[in-house]
């Protein structure tokens, strides 16, 4: 498992990035809240600060992303989400039903985990790899 950060000030000026209350929230929510898409951070946050737009939710993952504090995932056909855990080539199980998301680990926790048949050249450096399926619950309702 990725490591739970001590704190998020210390991170984020590790990273070079100045201590906003924004930014802070943001990184704080996402902890409790892993693969979140805007539309769920915003409200989130919003809660915790009084008031901040969407478009500041957008300004502080962009910059977040850029120094790997925040990692995003976009499943096809599915609004992306954000999440903390980063660095560890984990992937994701998709569930076609509800787009509900779950974490699953590398084989070998470093990237690329699996090569392509033919490379034609191209240094590979990562796999994206999704798994595609129906989550428990979804796999009930399609029985009953
Ligand atoms: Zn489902
Ligand atoms: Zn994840």
């Amino acid at each position: 498992m990725h490591p739970q950060p001590t704190d998020i000030s210390d991170e984020l000026r590790g990273c070079g990035l100045r201590v906003t209350a924004p930014r802070r929230a943001v990184l704080e929510w996402l902890l409790d809240h892993p693969h979140a898409t805007v539309d769920q951070i915003h409200p989130g946050v919003r809660n915790r600060l009084g008031t901040i737009s969407k478009q500041a939710i957008y300004d502080v993952l962009s910059a977040c992303l850029e120094v790997d504090l925040v990692r995003q995932i976009k499943p096809a056909g599915h609004a992306a989400r954000f999440e903390r855990r980063t660095g560890d080539n984990h992937h994701h199980l998709v569930c076609r039903g509800c787009g509900e998301i779950a974490d699953t680990d590398c084989h070998s926790g470093v990237a690329p985990c699996v090569n392509p048949v033919i490379h034609n050249g191209f240094a590979v450096d990562e796999a994206e790899i999704v798994f595609w399926g129906l989550c428990q619950h979804c796999q009930q309702e399609h029985l009953t």
